[in-house]
C-alpha cells in the first residue's frame, strides 16, 4: 500500500474562486508545499506574494512534480478543459498522483475523467464540499468523497486543511451525486421560505418575528436560521456563493432523479424556478438574490424594519 503523504507532498491546486481561495490557502497555512494556476493570473499571483505557494504558468505546470492535484471549478466542463485541453493537467501528472475534484459536478463527466486518467496511471477522486467561504476559512468544510478508499487515505491529510468531515460516499460519482441532492435541498428551503414570509407580510407578520416563530418550530432550516436573517433581510445579499452555481446543482440533481426513473416534483419545481431566477438575475448575484424574483412577484420587500 502506498504510503499518505508527508507535510513536503508536493500540492497543486487550481481554481481560486470565492471557495478555492480560502481553501487553497489553508493548504498552503497547513505548510504543504503548493503550485496555484488561476485562468486570472494575479489571483494565483496574488497568494504567491504571501509566500506559501508558487504561481504556475499553466495548469501542466502546476500539476508537474505534484502528487496531489485540486481542482475547484465552476462545472466539470471546465475541469475537462483543464485536465485534458492544451497544456492540461493530464500532460504533466505523473503515474501515482491523484486528482481531486472540489468542483461542485456531475457524476456523469467525473466518470468519464476518472476512466481517462485511469489508463495514465492517475486516481481520481470527486470531492465536492460544502459549509460555504466561511467555512472554507476555518478549516471546516464537508467533504463528501466518490472513489476508491485508498486513493481518500492518500488524499486525507491535505483534505484535512480544508475539511472537519470527510466522508467516502461512494463510487466515483458518488461525491458529485449527493452534492448536486443535497443542494437541491437547499433550494427547496431557501425558495420555500422565502414565499413563506412573504405570504406572513402579507399577513400582518413582520419577516424578523416570522423568522423567530419558524427557528423556534418545526419548519426551520439554514434558510431561515441564517441565510435569510444575514443575507435578506439585512439587503446585502453578498455573492459568496453564485445563484448561477446553485442553478447548475438543482440542474444535475433533476437530471439524477429523472434518469433513476425517480418521482421527484420538488425538484423539478426547484430546478424550473432557479433557472428563471437566473436567467433573470444574471451570473454575479448570490443564490439568496432569487428570493427578489418573489418579493417582485408580491410587491413585498423582506428586510428587517418594517
Ligand atoms: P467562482 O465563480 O467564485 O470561481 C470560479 C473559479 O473557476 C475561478 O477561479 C475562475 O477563474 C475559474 N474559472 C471559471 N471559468 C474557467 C475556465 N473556463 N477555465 C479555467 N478556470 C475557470 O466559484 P466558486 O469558487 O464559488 O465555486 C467553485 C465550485 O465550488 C463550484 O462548482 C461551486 O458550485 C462549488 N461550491 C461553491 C461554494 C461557495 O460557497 N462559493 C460552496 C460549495 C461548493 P477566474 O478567477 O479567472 O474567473
Amino acid at each position: 500500500m502506498r504510503k499518505a503523504p508527508e507535510k513536503n507532498t508536493a500540492v497543486a491546486f487550481l481554481g481560486l474562486g470565492a471557495i478555492g481561495m480560502p481553501m487553497a490557502r489553508r493548504i498552503a497555512d497547513a505548510g504543504f508545499v503548493l503550485s496555484v494556476w488561476n485562468r486570472s493570473a494575479e489571483k494565483a499571483e496574488h497568494l504567491a506574494g504571501s509566500g506559501h505557494a508558487r504561481a504556475a504558468a499553466t495548469p501542466a505546470d502546476a500539476a508537474r512534480d505534484a502528487q496531489i492535484i485540486f481542482t475547484c471549478l465552476p462545472t466539470s466542463a471546465e475541469v475537462e478543459i483543464v485536465t485534458f485541453g492544451g497544456d492540461g493537467l493530464a500532460s504533466a501528472m505523473s503515474r501515482g498522483s491523484i486528482l481531486v475534484d472540489c468542483t461542485s459536478g456531475d457524476p456523469h463527466a467525473s466518470r468519464s475523467i476518472a476512466e481517462r486518467l485511469q489508463a495514465l496511471g492517475v486516481d481520481f477522486l470527486d470531492a465536492p464540499v460544502s459549509g460555504g467561504v466561511v467555512g472554507a476559512e476555518a478549516g471546516k468544510l464537508t467533504v463528501m468523497c466518490g472513489g476508491d478508499a485508498a486513493a481518500l487515505e492518500r488524499a486525507r491529510p491535505v483534505l484535512q486543511a480544508f475539511g472537519s468531515r470527510i466522508i467516502l460516499c461512494g463510487p466515483t460519482g458518488a461525491g458529485h451525486a449527493i452534492k448536486a441532492l443535497s443542494n437541491a435541498l437547499l433550494a427547496i428551503h431557501l425558495w420555500s421560505a422565502g414565499e413563506v414570509l412573504v405570504a406572513a407580510a402579507k399577513a400582518g407578520v413582520q419577516p424578523s418575528i416570522a423568522l423567530d416563530v419558524i427557528n423556534g418550530s418545526a419548519g426551520r432550516s439554514n434558510s431561515s436560521e441564517n441565510l435569510i436573517p444575514q443575507r435578506v433581510l439585512t439587503r446585502k445579499f453578498p455573492a459568496t456563493f453564485r445563484l448561477a452555481l446553485l442553478d447548475k446543482d438543482v440542474r444535475i440533481a433533476s437530471s439524477l432523479a429523472r434518469e433513476s426513473g425517480t418521482p421527484a416534483d420538488f425538484i423539478e419545481l426547484a430546478h424550473e424556478l432557479f433557472a428563471r431566477a437566473h436567467a433573470d438575475l444574471g451570473d454575479e448575484v448570490d443564490h439568496t438574490a432569487a428570493l427578489q424574483v418573489i418579493e417582485r412577484e408580491a410587491g413585498v420587500t423582506l428586510s428587517a424594519t418594517p
